[in-house]
C-alpha cells in the first residue's frame, strides 16, 4: 500500500498564532491568572485538553453566546478565539475589569475590515459563511446591514442598496463559486471579494491535485472544525474518492484497508500535526505487515 502525505497541511499560521497566545499568557508571570478562552480557541478536541492541563479554562456552550458566556468569568485574562469576535464581547470584558488578548487571525480581520468600510459606504453585504460558526457569527455582529448566505436558497431578495459580497475565510473553494453566481445572477451590480484565505485555499487545492489515482483518502481533525469538514467533503465529493473523517489513529478501522492499494492522508488547519504523522505511521506499518 503506497501511502500520500498530502502538503500542505495541519496548522496554518493563524492557529499557530492562537495558541502560542494562550501558552505565553500561561507562562508570563505578568498576566492575570487563570486564562479564560471564550469558545474553543481551535476546534480540536486534544488542543482544547492539552490547554486545558496548562490551567487554561475553555468556556464553550451551545446554548450561550459568547456575550453570554462572560457573565461565567470572574477574574483573570481572557483570550479571544483565531475566528474574531462580536466588539460588544470586548466592550463587556473592559466594563467588567477584565484583561482581554485578542487572537484574531489577520485574515479574519481584513475581512472584518471590509464589511465595516462597505457598510459606511452604505452598502448591503452578503457574508457567505457557515451558519452558527463563531467567524460567521463574529461577521454579521459588525454592522446592520448584513445577510448571513450559507447557500443559494439564503440569498435575500429585494436588496435596493448596492450590494458588497465577502465570505467565511474556511468556506468552501467548490462551494462558494455558485453562491457568488447566483447573487451575480440576481444582482448583476455587485461588489465581490472573495476572501477564502491562502492557507484554506492551499489546503483545498492539495487534495484536489493529490487524489488522482488514490482508493481511500483520510482528513484527520475535529468534525466539529469547519476547515477540516471541507476537506473531507471536497475529497468525497470532488475527488471522487472514498474519504473518512477521523480524529486520530484510533478512528482507522481495518475493514476500510481492504484491497486499498493507495491512500492519502491530509488534515485541517486546527490539527496538531503529531496526530497526522501517527496516521500515517500506522499506515506505513501497515503496508509493511502486508
Ligand atoms: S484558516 Fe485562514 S483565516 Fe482561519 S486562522 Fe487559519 S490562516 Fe487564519
Amino acid at each position: 500500500m503506497k501511502v500520500i502525505s498530502i502538503t500542505p497541511r495541519g496548522y496554518c499560521k493563524g492557529v499557530s498564532k492562537a495558541i502560542k497566545a494562550v501558552k505565553d499568557a500561561v507562562n508570563d508571570n505578568s498576566i492575570i491568572k487563570p486564562i479564560h478562552v471564550l469558545g474553543y480557541i481551535v476546534h480540536n478536541r486534544h488542543v482544547i485538553d492539552e490547554l486545558s492541563n496548562l490551567g487554561v479554562i475553555t468556556h464553550d456552550d451551545s446554548q450561550k453566546s459568547r456575550l453570554e458566556l462572560i457573565d461565567d468569568i470572574e477574574s483573570g485574562t481572557v483570550v479571544l478565539s483565531a475566528h474574531g469576535t462580536d466588539p460588544l464581547v470586548k466592550q463587556k470584558l473592559k466594563e467588567k475589569g477584565l484583561a482581554c488578548i485578542d487572537a484574531t487571525c489577520e485574515d479574519v480581520e481584513k475581512t472584518f475590515k471590509l464589511i465595516s468600510d462597505y457598510a459606511s459606504k452604505g452598502y448591503y453585504i452578503i457574508y457567505i459563511g457557515k451558519v452558527n460558526h463563531p467567524e460567521a457569527n463574529a461577521a454579521i455582529s459588525l454592522v446592520k446591514d448584513i445577510s448571513l448566505v450559507e447557500k443559494s436558497d439564503d440569498i435575500p431578495n429585494e436588496i435596493t442598496k448596492p450590494i458588497f459580497v465577502t465570505n467565511q475565510t474556511t468556506f468552501s473553494l467548490t462551494e462558494i463559486g455558485s453562491i457568488i453566481e447566483t447573487v451575480i445572477q440576481r444582482y448583476p451590480n455587485t461588489l465581490i471579494s472573495e476572501e477564502i484565505c491562502n492557507a484554506t485555499r492551499m489546503r483545498q487545492q492539495a487534495i484536489i491535485d493529490a487524489n488522482k489515482d488514490v482508493d481511500l483518502c483520510y482528513i484527520v481533525g475535529d468534525p466539529r472544525s469547519n476547515n477540516t469538514r471541507n476537506l473531507a467533503i471536497i475529497s468525497d465529493t470532488i475527488t471522487k474518492t472514498k474519504t473518512r473523517l477521523i480524529e486520530n489513529v484510533g478512528g482507522i478501522d481495518d475493514r476500510d484497508l481492504k484491497n486499498v492499494e493507495t491512500v492519502s492522508v491530509s488534515s485541517g488547519a486546527s490539527t496538531p500535526d503529531y496526530l497526522t504523522k501517527e496516521v500515517i505511521q500506522f499506515l506505513k506499518n501497515y503496508n509493511d505487515g502486508k
